[in-house]
């Protein structure tokens, strides 16, 4: 039987971007504090903050929730390179030995996970969209739900794993995934799918500045300049309010429509991938399983059929308002408010009734 007496607590990558947490780091610390509360009292929810120069962050880690901050700082770190940010983290990993690790599904995230899970030799599921503790043995969970042989697993696992859900087969059945034989369990978790816990002004925890060691040797890419997008940033992520369209609207010239609607309202622009499929919008505007996953407090869903793949990007919002000719699509049935008609009609009359209290 494996002993993984050794392995304590959760760790979170407490991704940064020109020394601005990202969201989906909160979240997770969020949902990791949950977990924690589950395996011990004695697990500790733990932010692992790479950079250089990112002492601000400590404090905000503290107050969404981390009990403990490991530092990783050198130049060498100051932006995101895959051969850096792999070697130090998976160094941090040997060294501290953490039971789970948690990294958003971002571009970074979907980056970084996978080559630490290779050096360590360990697995990762991607794209998460639900996190529990198991709380009973894994070979009752085991033998209760499937029939393939379970030869080779450990009987007498006793340990409370990770049981991590994500989508499968195009979002027709949620997987449950395991990872019975090794250490740490590591998962990459969608964006918005997690809550962020309030954050408590003046919280604090422990720092642990973890020696980094690094040389320009180990990174085998250069990064000499970064550029910020020209074009519209789309933050579909961090908005409150979102105004999507889909096919219903047309054509390309929908969008002045839908952009107007979002500029009035304090919105961010979605599609759904119907529209842009059609060229109308570009790909990181798209709301849905293969685009962002978004949980603003509205969501406009105007001309959007709610096909299961769009669902899945944005059922949680807190409010969901629909516009559609076709009181009976799956979006009319979602939504908290239904209005049946011509989008080209009900969205200028929503932005006249806006402003009028
Ligand atoms: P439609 O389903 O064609 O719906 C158009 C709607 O507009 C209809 O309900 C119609 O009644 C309404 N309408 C028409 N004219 C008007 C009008 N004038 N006023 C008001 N309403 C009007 N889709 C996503 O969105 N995101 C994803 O991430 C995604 N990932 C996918 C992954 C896979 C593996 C697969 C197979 C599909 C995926 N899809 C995704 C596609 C998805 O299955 C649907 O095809 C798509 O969401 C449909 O987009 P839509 O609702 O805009 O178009």
């Amino acid at each position: 039987m494996k002993d993984f007496s050794d392995y304590k607590n959760i760790w979170v990558f407490a991704e940064q971007r020109q020394g601005k947490l990202v969201n989906v780091a909160l979240e997770l610390i969020g949902e990791g504090k949950k977990l924690a509360a589950e395996i011990s009292d004695e697990t500790r929810i733990c932010a692992v903050l790479i950079g250089n120069g990112v002492d601000p962050l400590v404090e905000e880690l503290y107050e969404y929730g981390a009990d403990t901050v490991y530092v990783l700082q050198d130049p060498l770190l100051e932006q995101y390179t895959t051969d850096a940010y792999a070697k130090v983290m998976t160094d941090a990993i040997n060294r501290y030995k953490p039971e789970i690790v948690l990294y958003g599904a971002t571009h970074i995230g979907r980056d970084l996970a996978p080559r630490v899970a290779a050096r360590l030799n360990t697995g990762l599921t991607a794209d998460c969209t639900r996190l529990d503790i198991n709380t009973a043995n894994y070979m009752d969970y085991l033998e209760e739900k499937t029939t393939a042989s379970l030869a080779g697993l450990d009987r007498n696992d006793p340990s409370k794993g990770l049981k991590q859900t994500r989508p499968a087969f195009g979002g027709n059945l949620m997987a449950t995934i395991i990872t019975p034989n090794t250490r740490p369990q590591m998962a990459t978790v969608r964006p918005g799918v997690m809550d962020k816990r309030e954050r408590e002004e003046g919280a604090r925890g422990e720092r642990i500045d973890v020696n980094v060691e690094i040389s320009k040797e180990d990174i085998h890419v250069e990064v000499l300049e970064v550029v910020k997008a020209a074009k519209e940033m789309v933050s579909l992520t961090d908005a409150s309010i979102i105004c999507s369209g889909g096919r219903g609207l047309g054509d390309a010239s929908g969008f002045d429509l839908i952009r107007a609607f979002a500029d009035k309202v304090g919105g961010v622009v979605g599609a759904s991938r119907a529209a842009v499929d059609a060229g109308w919008i570009e790909q990181s505007h798209q709301v849905g399983q293969t685009g962002t996953t978004v949980k603003p407090h509205i969501y406009f869903a105007c001309g959007i059929s709610g096909a299961i793949q769009h669902l899945a990007g944005m059922q949680t919002s807190d409010i969901i308002v629909a516009i559609n000719k076709d009181p009976e699509c799956p979006m009319m049935q979602l939504a908290d408010y239904a209005i049946e008609g011509d989008l080209k009609k009900v969205i200028p009359e929503i932005m006249e009734l806006w402003d009028v209290e």
